[in-house]
C-alpha cells in the first residue's frame, strides 16, 4: 500500500508538527465450524471487500481485504486531528458495502 506524500498545513493553533497514524480496531470473529473465537486487530476503513460464505452462499465482509483504510494527522501541539482515506478510487461503491457517492455542485 502506498503512502501517500501531502503537504500539512500548518494547524489553527500554529503548530507545524504532526503525527501521522493509522488507528486500529479489536474485532472478534466466532468461527462455528471450530468452535473458537479470535481477536485480532484490523485497521479503520471504509469499507471491506466481501466475498460469498461456503456454507450459506451469504456475502461475509473479508477482515484481510480493507480498501480506503483511514489515517489520521494530529497536531502535536493542540490535538486537533484530521482523518485521510488512502486509496479511495479503491473503494466499492454500493449499499451492501455501506457506502455511495456524493457529487458536489
Ligand atoms: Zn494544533
Amino acid at each position: 500500500m502506498k503512502t501517500p506524500r501531502r503537504s500539512v498545513e500548518p494547524c489553527r493553533c500554529g503548530g507545524r508538527e504532526f503525527v501521522v497514524a493509522r488507528p486500529l480496531e479489536l474485532c472478534s470473529h466466532s468461527a462455528s465450524w471450530v468452535r473458537m473465537d479470535t481477536r485480532r486487530l484490523r485497521p479503520l476503513a471504509l469499507a471491506y471487500v466481501g466475498k460469498p460464505e461456503v456454507k450459506t452462499g451469504k456475502e461475509e465482509r473479508d477482515l484481510d481485504q480493507p480498501r480506503g483504510i483511514l489515517e489520521a494527522v494530529a497536531c502535536r501541539s493542540c490535538g486537533r486531528a484530521e482523518w485521510f482515506a488512502l486509496e479511495v478510487a479503491e473503494v466499492p461503491i454500493g449499499a451492501e458495502h455501506g457506502t455511495s457517492l456524493v457529487r458536489s455542485g
